[in-house]
């Protein structure tokens, strides 16, 4: 064949059509700008991303949508890449690539697409260079012959309206609001569904969904996988060649020293270190965990399966350390190491019983050694002359680094606009309590609820008792708010201005409050409750769960149908009431403060001990849990 032939032939029999592996393998090259690994694309080095992209190929007509629900550190958006150059360069159709916002859009295109077209040099060739004020080539719009990639911004919906797409790329999908509208509070509605749209008119056409997950219930890259076909990556051990997930409950070290991680077989029990990871990785096989429906196929995969040299286990054990007694670090831990969503609503999947098992020692109205302080929350219920009025004290300890104890939990019974019931408070607020290393702790803040029907009276109470530690407080559950707020001055005289010396109410950040609490009963052990805390008590603590609000934005704690929350509430108040006290005494050094405090009262009750020996009354009709 002549060279005029060769060339002749080229321009009218279609190139065999090859897979997104085999076309990255051929044509991608890795920029040194994006990448640790400049040089020709490898597959073998991350031989887990040959499926996922290969359905992504023409050639598979069985896959329509690939979802990849992936950790940091494990070539999830390079295999979007190579989903994109392909396209343009292999089967040209328009496209179109949704970031989250715009601004993702500018960096994904500088940092990323840019250096990939440049340094690829088939793609290089049909796209043209960017000129400042070229139309066909700008941060949003890459012409190439016989297609079109647009790239938008899932907050913006007039880029998610644009014209059909055969492709689609979507990356961190979790990242994106869950409505497209970004001012004037008019519904856009979905941005994933918006961009889905798009792709109606083509058949044979191909959407790749990707994302690091985020909260459980609301991550989208979740509800994907869930309905897609669950493929997950089996590699077997080198121990015993037996086939098996890489699971974080495997992973082992010692006395807290992150270098020694090694991986324990599930099969056998024999421990391996990273330096099998290469081969492990090459013999990897996906395998699925239900049929294909709707033409997903959905791939989850942790950073444990990072190719060595990227995130190695030690790396990964040493940021679990580092992270899990901090809810917020330890989610983003999860989210994007294990590609897990994180539970925020734990108590949702706890039960009472379970629970129960987390019942300590010490009896219920004796103190802990590690307590210093108390605090106590107190939540008024009736107030408009129903039946089982009454008020609710929890008292709760104070250690160290914040960790918690639940003294007792107190029921008084009657109406809170009579004198009794707050008679009973008094017992209570003004109670010692002996320290079993000698000296008497008393409670250093009480806040009460002010929200319910007997408003009047709690002020009542709070301006009677004003110096002696109690505080009115106001729940607000909109998100984001401080645990305590500023006070509002709430007694005003009759031009409407506030009293010198009255009342001040605090608002209470619940949500945030339930948050703190939460994630301390699932990830670290620092709430601790007495011998005879009931199962009542446990179906209260965890009786509220997170949904996703009515507007769509955020989320929000409500209460499960038919259950009282008040051990939690009262819970929430006392937490309050610790951060009230936070204003005098810094967090930082509130431990020692009070830890001096008790000691000086040891001391001084060694003098006292031979005076008197009184326990603390209780008058008969507080109830006791
Ligand atoms: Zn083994």
């Amino acid at each position: 064949m002549n060279p005029f032939q060769k060339g002749f032939l080229e321009g009218i029999i279609p190139p065999p059509p090859m897979t997104v592996s085999e076309w990255s393998d051929k044509h991608r090259r890795l920029s040194s700008k994006g990448s640790s690994e400049p040089g020709p694309w490898r597959t073998s080095r991350t031989p887990y991303l040959k499926e996922p992209m290969d359905c992504l190929s023409v050639t598979n007509t069985d896959v329509e949508r690939v979802v990849l629900m992936f950790g940091a550190q494990t070539g999830k958006s390079e295999s979007g890449i190579n989903f994109l150059l392909y396209t343009i360069d292999h089967c040209p159709a328009p496209i179109l690539c949704v970031a989250a916002s715009l601004d993702m859009v500018k960096r994904m295109s500088r940092q990323r697409l840019e250096p990939a077209f440049e340094e690829t040099p088939v793609i290089k060739a049909k796209i043209a260079p960017q000129r400042s004020r070229d139309a066909s080539n700008s941060m949003f719009i890459k012409e190439f012959p016989n297609g079109i990639l647009l790239l938008t911004g899932s907050n913006s919906p007039a880029g998610l309206r644009s014209a059909p797409v055969r492709y689609l790329f979507l990356d961190e999908i979790d990242s994106y609001p869950s409505d497209a509208s970004t001012s004037g509070g008019v519904s856009e509605g979905d941005p994933v569904e918006l961009a889905i749209k798009r792709t109606s008119t083509f058949s044979r056409k191909k959407i790749l969904m990707t994302s690091t997950p985020t909260l459980k219930e609301f991550s989208r890259v979740e509800n994907e996988y869930l309905t897609s076909d669950r493929r997950k990556y089996w590699v077997p051990a080198p121990c015993c060649g037996k086939y098996q997930l890489l699971t974080w409950s495997q992973m082992k070290w010692e006395n807290r020293d992150a270098s020694t991680a090694k991986y324990e077989c599930s099969h056998c029990g024999e421990r391996f270190d990273e330096s099998h990871k290469t081969s492990m990785l090459r013999q990897g096989e996906w395998r699925a965990e239900k049929p294909m429906t709707r033409k997903t196929a959905g791939f989850q995969m942790s950073s444990l399966y990072s190719p060595a040299g990227w995130l190695s286990w030690p790396e990964i054990v040493e940021e679990f350390l580092r992270s899990k007694d901090d809810a917020p670090l330890f989610k983003t831990w999860v989210n994007t190491r294990m590609a897990e969503t994180f539970d925020e609503s734990y108590q949702s999947q706890l039960s009472a019983e379970e629970m129960l098992e987390k019942c300590e020692k010490y009896l219920p109205g004796t103190i802990p050694d590690e307590v210093v302080a108390l605090v106590q929350g107190v939540d008024i219920q009736g107030g408009g002359g129903t039946k089982d009025e009454r008020i609710e004290v929890s008292t709760w300890g104070v250690g160290l680094e914040e960790h918690m104890y639940l003294i007792q939990h107190d029921v008084i019974y009657g109406d809170p606009h009579q004198g009794t019931v707050w008679e009973g408070l008094d017992v209570l607020l003004t109670a010692e309590w002996e320290h079993p290393n000698g000296g008497r702790l008393k409670v250093e803040c009480t806040a009460i609820d002010t929200g319910g029907l007997a408003t009047n009276s709690v002020y009542n109470y709070c301006r009677a008792r004003k110096g002696s530690g109690v505080i009115g407080i106001k729940g607000s559950s909109q998100s984001g708010q401080p645990a305590i707020g500023r006070g509002s001055k709430v007694d005003l005289n009759y031009r409407g201005k506030p009293i010198k010396g009255g009342v001040v109410v605090y608002s209470v950040g619940t949500d945030t409050i339930k948050d703190v609490l939460y994630s301390r009963l699932k990830f670290n052990n620092k709430l601790h409750f007495h011998a005879q805390t009931t199962e009542e008590y446990f179906k209260q603590f965890t009786g509220e769960r997170k949904v996703l609000k009515k507007s769509g934005r955020g989320t929000q704690y409500v209460q499960k149908k038919n259950q009282n929350v008040e051990a939690l509430d009262t819970a929430v108040y006392a937490y309050a009431a610790l951060n009230h006290l936070y204003q005098r005494f810094p967090r930082g050094k509130f431990f020692q403060i009070f830890a001096n405090k008790l000691l000086n009262s040891v001391n001084s009750s060694k003098k006292q001990r031979l005076k008197s020996n009184s326990k603390v009354t209780k008058k008969s009709y507080v109830t006791h849990w």
